[in-house]
């Protein structure tokens, strides 16, 4: 029992939840755009921009984008002329990502399947590593965070972006309800898929706490670790240096 690991609400073992995982977003890549829009009324895209102008991007500098999906942080950096890998274990998510960067015609990417806890990367190969709304969803956190610190090269910065529980008396509430009730529902509705939505959401309680999580990337060798709310707690960015 010992070795289980929560997946949404459920305790499975650490290769099913990894498998679990990666069958939601094999479900969802065709949508998940349009889903991540939906579901938060276009703020994801603010969240993102922010996020990015707290990584100031310097152009030809190595960034890798872990989680990076279907690439929407990656282009966001590839247009400050920022070359970047965008790797992530889930090759449908990384296919619609490639797909969009041609229609953008889009240069300075590279595309890598990868698993965050187990990189193929050698040492000191990045300037920066960032991950958005991906860590929660990584099976063993304290590897991925160690994988972070060994490709990062001496001064490299560690940049997250994840959702937490927010603290704000009334918005919680609200919130609590919009993603227990609301999020599964618009997940069925549009892409006949409540259950990869309902772990979407579970996943976002489960994870830790920013205070938690800021502790977590300091074990993992980083300095002047730090986390910064946005909207009440609801988004948190976190940074980390390596010395
Ligand atoms: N960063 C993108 C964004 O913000 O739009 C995508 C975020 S999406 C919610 C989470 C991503 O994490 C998925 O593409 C999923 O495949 C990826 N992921 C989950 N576990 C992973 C792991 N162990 N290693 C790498 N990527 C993982």
């Amino acid at each position: 029992m010992s070795n289980k690991v929560n997946f949404g609400d459920e305790l499975v073992s650490p290769e099913e939840k990894t498998r679990r995982v990666g069958a939601v977003f094999s479900s969802v890549a065709r949508r998940y755009d349009m889903m991540n829009d939906l579901m938060s009324g276009g703020m994801h895209r603010l969240w993102k921009d922010r996020f990015v102008a707290r990584v100031k991007p310097r152009p030809a500098e190595h960034i890798l984008d872990m989680a990076g999906g279907t690439g929407d942080v990656a282009f966001r950096m590839a247009r400050r002329g920022a070359l970047v890998t965008v790797s992530d274990i889930n090759a449908d998510m990384l296919g619609v990502g490639q797909e969009r960067a041609e229609q953008r015609s889009l240069t300075g990417l590279s595309w890598k399947v990868q698993n965050a806890e187990k990189l193929s990367f050698t040492d000191r190969s990045f300037d920066a590593y960032t991950i958005v709304f991906g860590i929660r969803n990584v099976t063993d956190i304290p590897a991925a965070l160690r994988e972070a610190h060994r490709v990062l090269k001496r001064g490299g910065r560690f940049y997250c972006m994840e959702f937490s529980s927010s603290d704000w008396p009334g918005f919680s509430t609200l919130y609590e309800a919009f993603a227990s009730n609301v999020i599964p529902k618009i997940g069925r509705a549009v892409a006949d898929d409540e259950a990869s939505y309902r772990y979407l959401v579970e996943s976002i309680r489960r994870f830790p706490r920013p205070d938690a999580f800021k502790a977590m990337v300091g074990e993992a060798g980083f300095v002047r670790a730090s986390a910064e709310p946005m909207l009440g707690g609801l988004v948190t960015i976190h940074s980390g240096w390596k010395i």
